[in-house]
């Protein structure tokens, strides 16, 4: 299946690192006019270095007010991924009301706030669009330790829903791509907790984590037109973890 974006304008936040960084390049080499927003501005100086085409743009997404006002500034877009996240925890009885709201302002405020702004430049455009929430297995399955995580992403995949109800009728489609472990900064700090990381991989079917590839993959699909029908579905990349 060749998939190309060509035309498309594409926003893909924190995109400094993983399977963000993973995701802005993939669209850039697709054709689509890439802008990467995150935190930190050595990461986005980097990915720039590698693709000079990319634009970037450094604010911190906790923060609701700087965060809308860069999204405007970005102007146009198509295709939306709302990829950055915040993992880690404690136990269920040491999460404190600190480490629920940063959570939350990263996770699924965010999504929110940066969806408001793009939405409402498509369907003032009246060209449709697509955007795809980040969210994870942890959406559907408990872990320890991640209260304030596994409560995010199942916000996280419920916000996708409600976006897909409000806006398909614009022609705007919204999905969740939610994937097991993948090595990156976060899933390796994930695999050093070995009651999380051996449970895991003896529960996934196909005996592996993720690769940053194959999300990468999953959400070039459902941004794309060949997913023209595809909206409000939670996509589990997962070797069959979630299938029982
Ligand atoms: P990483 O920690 O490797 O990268 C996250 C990126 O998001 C970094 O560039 C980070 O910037 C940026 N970011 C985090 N917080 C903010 C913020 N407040 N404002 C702007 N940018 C921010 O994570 P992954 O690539 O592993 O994760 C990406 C997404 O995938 C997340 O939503 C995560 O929950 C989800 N996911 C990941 C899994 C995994 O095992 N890796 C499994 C399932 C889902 P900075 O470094 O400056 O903080």
């Amino acid at each position: 299946m060749n998939i190309r974006f060509e035309g498309k304008r594409a926003l893909v936040t924190g995109a400094g690192k993983g399977i963000g960084y993973g995701i802005a390049k993939a669209l850039a080499a697709g054709g689509a006019e890439t802008t990467a927003l995150s935190r930190t501005q050595d990461d986005l100086d980097r990915l720039k270095a590698e693709n000079p085409a990319i634009r970037t743009v450094c604010v911190d997404l906790a923060d609701w007010a700087a965060t809308r006002k860069a999204v405007e500034d970005i102007g146009p877009v198509d295709l939306l991924v709302n990829n950055a996240g915040l993992s880690g925890g404690v136990s269920f009885l040491d999460t404190e009301e600190a480490d629920l709201d940063r959570k939350f302002a990263v996770n699924v405020k965010a999504v929110v706030n940066v969806s408001q702004v793009v939405a409402k430049g498509m369907v003032a455009r009246g060209q449709g669009g697509a955007v795809v929430n980040i969210s994870s297995t942890h959406a559907r399955l408990g872990a320890k330790n991640r209260t304030a995580y596994c409560a995010s992403k199942g916000a996280v995949d419920q916000v996708t829903r409600v976006m897909a109800l409000e806006l398909g009728p614009h022609q705007i489609r919204v999905n969740s791509v939610n994937p097991t472990l993948v090595k990156t900064r976060m899933g390796k700090a994930a695999l050093s907790d070995p009651t999380l990381s051996g449970s895991l991989l003896s529960r996934i079917p196909q005996g592996k984590f993720a690769e940053v590839e194959d999300v990468v993959h999953a959400v070039l699909y459902v941004l794309s037109d060949k997913a023209d029908m595809v909206n409000g579905i939670t996509l589990f990349v997962d070797g069959g973890l979630t299938a029982v």
